[in-house]
């Protein structure tokens, strides 16, 4: 029996408001439509949420445009500040929204909490980052002049984002756009939007607490048509949207037909390849985790597993033994490795990819099947392994499940890049070997191709302080660390002249 009393912990009630605009939330109102939430664990239905609606969009977008006027003319430092106790807040309320993730969204426990440490470890950037929205200098070809460039916020920053990782992207978008001046709508995935209620009843203190306006950080609970309005949406500057590659063309159109910004993170096919020379032990474990960890349901998961023929036998001996070992079960249960899909429409997804890669010619070698028990939804399904090639279509697409195809590879390591690089998507890939030429081979420009590449780690499991994203048909867009704050500001280059005189650049001359 779960105890569940984490929902009131963070404000979760039976029936929840439809957008908030930070300090305040939409009163319940019963001639709403509404969506039921149903926890992937074990198939109860958590709560309700009312679906907002296009004047709801308007009404959040006034708000924000008015909270922008007093946002952008803080000091930087001073946003910084109201991260940093954003931050304290989560710290707070780690453990209860660590359950609500697993809860909500299915991932075990660990993950949960982890993804909240994400959060926070984000905060923590995002304070120092607040200091360091540095632009450059230039020297003037003209004397007595001085050129240099600043970085001004865009305005509002629409963030839509996937079920999968329901609270850690919004933060590493609405935290770093936050101390660049900007104000944030968030559109959580429909499937997930407890989590984005819950962080907003832990932001609202905040906001209280240091007075100011609403409209900061507001959420809206909708499905695509609000997320196509927002991508529509002129008054919107920058969309940021998580998710599938067939979501992010649509954003991406509608996005790029007004001139707008947007930031794309969308689906990956990563590969792990271990060579010859890897230390196979650790590059199992690395697989494993990356295959199984989420249920197969990470941008990053391993899709793919290239290994070379001579240690092929021994890698897939060593996995056969393990996978059946993995305990399957109640995310919120601490022994479980491997928790449900989301839903339904993902275990039909995962079985009719299996068919298609054996009627392509793979052969299943263990898993693809439901998995049982008493008090667990049916969404839980036995990880599978299937022997494949690289050619096949459905190796080809993201099959968001715990589906590892094993390819083998002869010869040099540039085969296997070859390999690891010739899919549509280009998020994170990996490779297991303890040779220095392989190794900078695989980083070299002619190495791999993804936004992502780790040597002697695996494909899942980005740390923030790197920019993270990918190449392709993932979309292009980088979020998180490094420089990944220029995304959401506009750069004015500004020139100077402190003389007495006009010199014009190039050296023309126009006597008038
Ligand atoms: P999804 O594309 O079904 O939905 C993602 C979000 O987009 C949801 O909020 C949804 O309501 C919204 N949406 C759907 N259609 C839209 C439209 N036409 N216009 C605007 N918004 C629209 O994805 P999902 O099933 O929630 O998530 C899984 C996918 O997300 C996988 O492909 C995964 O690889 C990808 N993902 C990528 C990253 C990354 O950083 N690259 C991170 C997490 C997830």
């Amino acid at each position: 029996i779960i105890n569940l009393d984490f929902l009131a912990e963070l404000g979760i009630q039976k029936r929840n408001p439809a957008f908030s605009t930070g300090r305040t939330f939409a009163t319940l109102d019963p001639s709403r439509a509404t969506r039921k939430i149903v926890s992937p664990t074990d198939g109860e239905v958590i709560a309700e949420v009312e679906m907002a609606t296009q004047e709801d969009l308007d009404h959040i977008v006034a708000t924000s445009q008015k909270a922008y006027e007093n946002w952008k003319t803080l000091p930087a430092p001073r946003r910084g500040e109201i991260v940093r106790q954003i931050g304290e807040a989560l710290r707070k309320y780690k453990d209860p929204l660590g359950k609500l993730v697993t809860y909500e969204m299915g991932k075990i426990y660990q993950e949960g909490l982890g993804e909240v440490q994400e959060m926070i470890d984000i905060c923590d950037f995002a304070v120092g980052q607040s200091r360091q929205l540095y632009g450059l200098e230039m020297k003037s070809e003209r004397q007595d002049h001085r050129m240099f460039e600043q970085w001004h916020p865009l305005g509002i920053v629409g963030i839509i984002s996937a079920f999968n990782f329901p609270v850690a992207v919004w933060s590493w978008n609405a935290m770093i756009a936050a101390i660049g001046g900007n104000v944030c709508i968030w559109k959580p995935s429909e499937k997930t939007p407890l989590t984005a209620i819950a962080c907003q009843n832990i932001l609202q203190d905040v906001l209280k607490a240091n007075d100011l306006p609403e409209g900061i950080f507001s959420y809206i609970i909708g499905d695509a048509a609000i997320g196509a309005s927002m991508s529509h949406d002129t008054r919107i500057p920058l969309v940021s949207a998580t998710g599938s590659t067939r979501m992010g063309k649509k954003v991406a159109e509608a996005v790029g037909a007004r001139l707008g910004k947007s930031l794309l993170e969308l689906g990956g096919n990563n590969a792990l390849i271990i060579t010859e020379n890897a230390d196979v032990e650790m590059a199992i474990r690395a697989t494993v985790f990356g295959a199984v960890g989420t249920c197969g349901q990470r941008c990053t998961s391993t899709r793919r597993l290239i290994v070379h023929a001579s240690q092929y036998d021994k890698v897939k001996e060593r996995l056969l033994k393990i996978y059946p070992s993995l305990s399957i079960g109640h995310p919120l249960d601490e022994s479980s490795l491997v928790g449900p899909l989301i839903d339904n429409d993902a275990v039909d997804a995962f079985k009719a990819a299996i068919n298609k890669a054996t009627s392509e010619g793979g052969k299943l070698l263990i898993g693809g099947d439901s998995y049982s028990k008493e008090g667990l939804s049916s969404n839980y399904v036995h990880p599978a392994i299937v022997e494949a090639e690289n050619h096949y279509q459905i190796v080809q697409d993201e099959t968001f499940a715990p589906i590892l195809y094993l390819i083998k590879y002869d010869g040099e390591v540039e085969n296997a890049i070859r390999i690891q690089n010739d899919v549509k998507q280009g998020l994170s890939s990996a490779i297991f070997t303890n040779h220095l030429l392989e190794s900078e081979a695989f980083l070299s420009a002619a190495g791999s191709d993804c936004g992502i590449a780790n040597i002697n780690i695996g494909t899942s499991g980005a740390e923030i302080g790197g920019a993270f994203g990918g190449e392709k048909e993932t979309g292009g867009g980088r979020e998180s660390g490094s420089d990944a704050w220029k995304a959401y500001m506009r750069r004015q280059t500004n020139t100077v002249n402190y003389g007495r005189v006009l010199p014009l650049a190039q050296g023309i001359k126009f006597d008038i």
